[in-house]
């Protein structure tokens, strides 16, 4: 689903955030990226979904090249992929729904909606998404009026509207109180195992990657240094 090739990634200034990482991640898994900030955690996801270009090697999702896509052959792939971040990156004054819908947008691009006028059949899939995150009452709230843990909630249907089949998901709990942690880090594991969206989540919290993940993917200073199932990912004292 997602493989990464001799990937590097070279800042302008100089900094190595990825370093020669090769990488095969399956359809279904559910794939926590663990190391301290710094560690190249981000720049690796963001690689993915090409929000940065990197600077060698190449990247297949679904065995086509994003890395080398143009036009609509990677709008079309992007379609395919949804981003959860820490910060949400939701339009905080539109409603619930209208951030949700916004997931549709890729697969018509039409001046329509941009403007916001979605086809039924779209509201219907944002309905859906909203119920299976359980904040269906909140559709017409205004975004800024949640709590953080229902705002994460909002980002994930809306990946879930977009009809996403792969969900890289950035510290998507790193602004959340442990409690609203444990039911985002919920969500994303059931929609995982509910409907098979490959699932790969960003986290510094050793503990919260031992407890969700089936496979833990270990990062320092740009490279992969542990890279196996969860019961072999102790750390000696
Ligand atoms: P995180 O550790 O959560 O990934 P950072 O604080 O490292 O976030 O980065 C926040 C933002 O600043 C990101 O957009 C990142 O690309 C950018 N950034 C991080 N380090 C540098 C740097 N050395 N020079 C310029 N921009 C940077
Ligand atoms: P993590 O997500 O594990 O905290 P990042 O991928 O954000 O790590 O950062 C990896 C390295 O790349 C760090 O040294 C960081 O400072 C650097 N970096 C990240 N974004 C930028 C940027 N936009 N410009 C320059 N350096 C960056």
């Amino acid at each position: 689903m997602i493989e990464c090739k001799n990937v590097s990634k070279t800042y302008p200034n100089g900094v190595q955030g990825l370093k020669n990482i090769n990488l095969k991640i399956e359809k279904g898994e559910f794939v926590v990226i663990v190391g301290l900030s710094g560690a190249g955690k981000s720049t690796l996801l963001r690689s993915i979904n090409r929000l940065n270009e990197i600077s060698d090697g190449e990247i297949l999702i679904d065995g086509k090249s994003i890395t080398h896509a143009k036009g609509s052959d990677l709008r079309k792939i992007r379609r395919d992929i949804g981003m959860i971040f820490q910060n949400f990156n939701l339009v905080k004054r539109s409603t619930v729904l209208r951030n949700v819908l916004s997931g549709r947008v890729g697969y018509h691009s039409t001046l329509k909606t941009v403007l916001g006028l979605f086809p039924k059949e779209d509201e219907n899939l944002a309905f859906d998404a909203l119920e299976r995150v359980n904040i269906l009452d909140k559709a017409y709230t205004r975004a800024d009026q949640l709590s953080g843990g229902q705002q994460q909630r909002v980002s994930i249907a809306r990946a879930l509207a977009q009809e996403a089949k792969i969900i890289l998901a950035d510290e998507p709990v790193a602004s959340l109180d442990p409690l609203t942690t444990k039911q985002v880090m919920d969500d994303l594991k059931r929609i995982n195992t509910e409907l098979g969206i490959t699932t790969v989540v960003n986290l510094h919290h050793i503990d919260l990657a031992r407890e969700y993940a089936t496979r833990i993917i270990g990062m320092h200073a740009g490279e992969i240094v542990f890279d196996g199932p969860v019961e072999e990912a102790t750390i000696e004292k």
